[in-house]
């Protein structure tokens, strides 16, 4: 087993500065540099550009010089060049796997899913515009009519630090296969994976057509959703940014795409597996670090076996191995972080205000080497399902555990809370499954395997989870408009109307 506990930043080949990456190449950042760090060491890896509004604005004005001949590429050409950017995403991805670690802190075997994930969004996208078009023309009376898709323009992207590489392929590949340019971005805590992407774009689409700029949100970010000459708003982030994103949109009338957070419950029936059923719902709450938006932290399990679940829950998270992100036996490394570490551990000190009882975790470990980095214990919270720490996202490696007994009142629950983008359901009924997940407010309902990603279903959230579909065909929609043309064959006789 490959055990690597520290790489430099010379082994991956990282320059020393990313400035923006504006029309086809690297520029010099109007506003300086910040540092990018190791989550784990604290190690300065490289110098990012702090992005503002000069570099946002030189971006979106190569967007914009850049759309008319992107949007007029046939759908063949497009697809072939999108395919590209997967190859050479696919030779690249041990390096910029190893680089999104360190920025991440996450543990490096995850990253082969998010690689994965990535790599087929491009593919999917390449071969999706292909039939994006069909069945769009008909006769009419005295004439014919034809409807097609047209790409928006100039679309501004923000994403966040958790997922960087899965983050930017959901939202440039749809952008790019429907015909639009983009100015992407990422998020200051974690961007370099991005960075280098950006690059290797540029030697293969015409220049312009994806212009990165890294730095704050407050700054870049919010120079980007001001930019007067956006023509599409599309963040992943927290619901407080994504209601500033979405006002921004309903102001200036902006078609908006906004994936926010989630609270998943994961509903245990009595009839699973315990063994197997508690695997799924550890991965389920501790995968990508616990960072991420789409896991099942709030378990709801059956009285029946709640309490032979609990203790097998517990000896499972015992075994959960935390380590240097770059070991690849590492399950759980370090959180992005200090203010999200902080963030962490303080709602576990809220759910002991409230009552809650850490069942299991709730601790910061140190790894040696990496002192810097917030290495948190996965944790188990038992928990009423109306507190603090059962409704709010935590962001960190931690479940809430409740029992239920009646299938009405465990769904009542599932669905009272803010968000939802995802929630479980284990069980041998299917038809029980099933009924259950008709009745759950959540854009994904993955019964007995917890985040089953398929190719080109739809991903995104119910209420506070945010407004429009990604990683599948939706996404089209949702970087195109469509044209209605209706031509007549001559004009229409006078004195028809008058
Ligand atoms: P944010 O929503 O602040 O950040 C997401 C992205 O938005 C980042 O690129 C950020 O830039 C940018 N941003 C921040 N402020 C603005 C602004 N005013 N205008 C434009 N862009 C802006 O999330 P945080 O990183 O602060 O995380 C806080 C919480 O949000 C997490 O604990 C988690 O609960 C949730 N979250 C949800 C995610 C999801 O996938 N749904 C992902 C990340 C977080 P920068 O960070 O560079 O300053």
């Amino acid at each position: 087993m490959e055990t690597l506990t520290q790489i430099s930043p010379n082994e991956v080949k990282l320059k020393e500065k990313y400035g923006p990456f504006i029309n086809g190449e690297s520029v010099e950042a109007a506003n300086g540099y910040i540092d990018a760090v190791n989550a784990a060491t604290g190690e300065v890896l490289a110098q990012i550009g702090r992005g503002g509004k000069e570099d946002v604005d030189k971006a979106v004005k190569a967007a914009r010089a850049a759309f008319p001949g992107w949007a007029n590429t046939t759908i063949e050409e497009r697809s072939a060049l999108i395919n590209k950017i997967a190859d050479v995403l696919e030779e690249n991805q041990e390096r910029l796997k190893l680089i999104e670690c360190m920025d991440t802190g996450r543990a490096l075997h995850e990253f082969d899913l998010d690689y994965k994930l990535a790599i087929y969004q491009f593919r999917y996208f390449a071969s999706a515009i292909l039939t994006h078009y069909e069945g769009a023309s008909r006769p009419v009376e005295n004439g014919y009519l034809i409807t097609k898709k047209e790409p928006l323009g100039v679309c501004a992207q923000i994403i966040p630090w958790n997922v960087p590489m899965i983050m930017a392929s959901f939202k440039l590949a749809p952008a790019l296969a429907a015909g639009n340019t983009v100015v992407l971005k990422p998020a200051e805590d974690a961007c370099l994976s991005v960075m280098e992407l950006a690059k290797l774009i540029g030697d293969i689409l015409p220049k312009g057509v994806v212009n990165v700029v890294p730095g704050y949100g407050t700054e870049a970010g919010q120079a980007l959703i001001d930019h007067p000459d956006i023509d599409k708003l599309a963040f992943t982030g927290s619901v407080g940014v994504g209601k500033l994103v979405g006002k921004t949109a309903g102001e200036r009338i902006l078609p908006v795409t906004l994936e926010l957070g989630g609270k998943a419950p994961h509903i245990v029936f009595p009839d699973v597996d315990i063994d197997r059923a508690v695997e799924n719902a550890t991965l389920g709450y501790t995968f990508f670090n616990g960072e991420s938006c789409i896991l099942g932290t709030r378990l709801l399990v059956h009285d029946d076996i709640y309490d032979e679940f609990v203790e097998k829950l517990i000896e499972r998270a015992k075994k959960v191995k935390i380590g240097p992100p770059t070991d690849r036996s590492t399950r759980l490394a370090s959180i992005i972080n200090k203010k999200q570490g902080e963030r962490v551990l303080n709602y576990f000190e809220i759910a002991k205000q409230e009552g809650a009882k850490i069942l299991y975790g709730g601790n910061r470990v140190t790894v040696p080497g990496h002192e810097h980095g917030y290495f948190i214990e996965p944790t188990i919270i038992e928990a009423e399902p109306n507190m603090r720490i059962a409704q709010e996202e935590i962001f960190g490696p931690a479940a809430t555990i409740s029992r239920w007994k009646d299938i009405e009142e465990v769904i009542e629950i599932a669905n009272n809370v803010e968000y939802g983008l995802a929630a479980g359901i284990m069980t041998t009924d299917l038809e029980k499954a099933l009924e259950t997940a008709n009745k759950i407010e959540a854009g994904s309902v993955w019964i007995n395997s917890y985040f089953n990603f398929q190719s080109g279903a739809p991903f995104g959230g119910y209420k506070n989870s945010g407004v429009g579909r990604e990683y599948s065909k939706e996404a089209l929609d949702a970087y195109s408009q469509s044209k209605t043309i209706v031509a007549a064959y001559q004009l229409p006789p006078a004195g028809l109307f008058i």
